[in-house]
């Protein structure tokens, strides 16, 4: 069968099974097949591989992935989909698909059970509602992996791999750099997709450290004071971290450890960077 990529066959496919597209599942499917290389040289994917595709749509960039890789598991939340892909994906026999909700898949088990508990791929152009859920559960959960490489907004991936002192930064930011090395592997304009968003995307890779980058006795509560320094950005750190409703600590503990660190009274969330968050959770976390 003639590949997906070319943008007829994929209009040709929509019209076969009447397909409507779903915007709250945020469908927009790639018809460009040079940007499928391009995802798929970023991961660097190989026969060795099992890869978890997330919302694999009409199956464009599965087909390419079923010839690369050792195993694909698509898993596809829009149960109109299944029909389709059962037909494109016909020819490849190392292809599972699941009919299920991403966020509510138990993925360690489809690690287990596709390729005996060691580290997957996972590969997506995701739907861009549920990025960074999606993103932080992969890497909370602990699930083995090697690297995640997909396809995001590019506003989102540029707040993934910046550092201090920019507007972008932010919570999504520290975790991603402290479990992963994220590199921007390619711009990709809305004309690549059917329907065209209305935001430009980027091929982000994150490769996942086998160490985070720095050493924090008590990962949690350094994310609970992440999130709480970013959730009030225009609040100084220590309101910020005295008005979370998921922390306790006192308005002066957090002076005290503050200037410990050599930090002024009245520093924001946004001017520290992943060691000074990982240093001030340590200081914290003995009181
Ligand atoms: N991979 C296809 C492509 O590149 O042409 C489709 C990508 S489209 C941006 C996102 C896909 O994710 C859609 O097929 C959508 O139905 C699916 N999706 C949305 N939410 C999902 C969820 N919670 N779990 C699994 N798939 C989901």
């Amino acid at each position: 069968m003639e590949k997906l990529s070319n943008p007829q066959v994929t209009i040709d496919m929509i019209k076969k099974y009447n397909f409507a597209f779903q915007k709250r599942f945020g469908q927009n499917f790639l018809i460009d097949e040079h940007v499928i290389h391009k995802i798929i040289r970023a991961a660097e994917i190989t026969k060795e591989d099992c890869v978890l595709e997330i919302g694999p749509g009409i199956g464009t960039m599965t087909q390419y992935l079923a010839e690369a890789a050792g195993h694909v598991c698509a898993v596809e939340i829009d149960k109109n989909l299944i029909p389709v892909l059962n037909e494109t994906l016909a020819d490849y026999s190392n292809v599972t698909i699941i009919n299920d909700d991403i966020l509510k898949t138990d993925i360690n088990r489809i690690v287990r059970e596709y390729n005996g508990g060691r580290p997957i791929k996972v590969v997506a152009n995701l739907p861009y509602y549920i990025t960074t859920p999606i993103i932080m559960g992969l890497f909370e959960s602990h699930v083995p992996l090697l690297s995640v490489t997909v396809m995001v907004q590019k506003e989102v991936a540029d707040r993934m791999q910046v550092g201090p002192g920019t507007k972008d930064y932010g919570a999504l930011s520290l975790a991603v750099q402290y479990y992963a090395k994220p590199y921007i592997a390619a711009n990709v304009p809305p004309n690549c997709f059917i329907p065209r968003p209305n935001v430009g995307s980027a091929v982000i890779r994150l490769t996942r450290y086998q160490e985070p980058p720095v050493k924090v006795q008590d990962e949690r509560l350094m994310f609970k004071l992440i999130r709480a320094s970013f959730n009030q950005r225009r609040k100084t750190l220590q309101n910020g971290i005295a008005n979370s409703n998921e922390l306790s600590f006192r308005k002066e503990q957090v002076a005290d450890a503050l200037e410990k660190m050599n930090l002024s009274a009245s520093v924001r969330g946004e001017s520290l960077s992943l060691a000074e968050f990982a240093a001030l959770s340590d200081i914290l976390s003995s009181k």
